[in-house]
């Protein structure tokens, strides 16, 4: 009878599987943002090929009462999936099956380890559309985009990651497979359970196969950048967009003057309109009727123009164009290069009072520090806003920071996670956002999930 876990998962699962020690490769003890504490590193990785593998590891996990971190793509930025003290690491990411593409359903089975570009690709391959899309499609693995519940530059058009799944697999902390891979739209057969994972970032249980939902595939993409002198020229742009373009909508992404300033003058990207203005919006349409969706679109612009909503504008007139007016809205991937240290917050803030609240919150920090410099971004449509924040000090006061801005985002009702989720970076601030009796009820959920609590113990809350 082996004593330690490492040597009760290799007699279980065999070295293919199991790594122990120095032979675990470093990459798995952080994810993009948060290292494990020196020292605290896993004591064992493991890497299953299929569900019945992943079953198996729990089990023993579970037996023992050790901690298990599941890992994806490791690209989270909250510090979910960074390992815990003695835990065991269970990767998913040898388990890359495409296993089915349903045409009629439209819908497309796959195992959680597969990433979210071959995801995309392989729906592409079938002639339709996986919309989600974020920034670290090449490295994020489908299942960890399950677990966080994913958003991104589609969601105004396509929803969330919940919106996009179907059906689930998942592994309980027992051990015990839930077969749950629905693949019909309407299923009012009891509690949906699948919900209850997704988002749920690994404490509930472990995501090995999913449905996903397609999509027809736009054959018409129009893309414009617009500046606007302030933010109530954002809202009667969006409100306007809402309505002429209908569902086409596709990205309502907003540029406050000091993100445009980094991206266009420190990063050097060609500046599609000149800098001066309040606030700049990347928007966007995809559709099915390459001449009415264009002409619907140009006449959204001009009129806006005309009635003085718009102070300018730029429609890409050709694919490469449409690329241009992006490269600027994604320069945000590169600010590391020109604005750091910073503290970045993902944040949510019902839509008509995000000016209010930058506005509010710039405020607040130049208080405490006179020298803030802040970088402001975001989805706005989806209520989302990325908010980064440099000051003079070094090391950067990050908790202090954030605090300012986590009770400012308190004082508008907004919430401390729009699209990261919580992990470790996050939890303390979990109650500006949900309540001491939503907290509450989300234990008692995980005590009858994993009793023993061995689930990525110490994220979210
Ligand atoms: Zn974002």
């Amino acid at each position: 009878m082996p004593t330690g876990i490492g040597e009760a998962l290799l007699a279980e699962l065999g070295p293919d599987l199991v790594a122990t020690g120095d032979a675990i490769d470093a990459r798995h003890l952080r994810d993009w943002k948060l290292a494990a504490l020196p020292g605290h590193g896993p004591v064992a990785l493991v890497r299953p090929r299929r569900t019945e593998d992943v079953a198996a590891a729990l089990r023993v996990c579970h037996a023992r009462g050790v901690p298990v971190v599941p890992q994806g793509g490791l690209t989270g930025l909250a510090g979910g999936a960074t390992p815990v003290p003695g835990c065991v690491v269970l990767s998913l990411e040898r388990m890359r099956a495409v296993e089915a593409v349903d045409a009629a359903a439209a819908t497309l089975t796959v195992q959680a380890g597969v990433p979210l570009q071959a995801v995309q690709e392989a729906a592409d391959a079938a002639g339709m559309l996986f919309p989600l899309d974020i920034g670290g499609r090449g490295s994020c693995l489908i299942g960890g985009n399950i677990s966080t519940n994913a958003g991104g530059n589609r969601v105004l058009r396509y929803g969330m990651t919940r919106e996009l799944v179907l059906g689930l697999e998942v592994v309980l902390a027992d051990g015990t497979v839930l077969d749950m891979l629905n693949t019909m739209l309407k299923n009012n057969a009891g509690y949906d359970l699948k919900q209850l994972f997704i988002g749920s970032e690994g404490t509930l249980g472990v995501v090995t196969r999913a449905v996903l939902r397609l999509f027809p595939r736009p054959a018409s993409t129009c893309t414009a950048l617009c500046a606007v002198k302030d933010y109530a020229a954002v809202v009667e742009l969006l409100r306007r967009a809402r309505t002429g373009l209908g569902e086409t909508l596709a990205a309502f992404e907003v540029m406050w003057p000091d993100f445009y300033h980094l991206a266009t003058g420190s990063l050097e990207r060609r500046a599609p309109v000149a800098a001066g203005h309040g606030a700049y919006v990347l928007l966007e349409s995809m559709g099915t009727d390459q001449a009415g969706d264009e002409a619907r679109f140009a006449s959204l612009v001009e009129g806006a123009l005309e009635q003085g909503v718009l102070a300018d504008a730029v429609v890409a007139q050709s694919s490469k164009e449409s690329r241009e007016l992006w490269a600027v809205r994604d320069a945000s991937g590169e600010f590391g290069r020109v604005f750091w240290p910073y503290v970045s917050h993902d944040v949510s803030i019902p839509t008509g009072e995000i000016g209010a609240f930058v506005e509010e919150c710039a405020a607040r920090l130049r208080a405490r520090w006179p020298e803030v410099r802040t970088v402001v971004w975001g989805h706005v449509a989806d209520s989302n806003i990325h908010f980064g924040v440099q000051v003079g000090a070094r090391p950067l006061p990050e908790d202090d920071i954030s605090r300012t801005v986590y009770e400012c985002v308190r004082d508008f009702q907004g919430s401390i996670s729009a699209e990261h989720g919580i992990g470790l970076l996050k939890k303390a601030f979990l109650g500006h956002s949900r309540s001491a009796e939503e907290i509450g009820l989300m234990r008692r959920i995980r005590a009858v999930l994993d009793p023993a609590g061995i689930l990525n113990p110490g994220k979210l809350f």
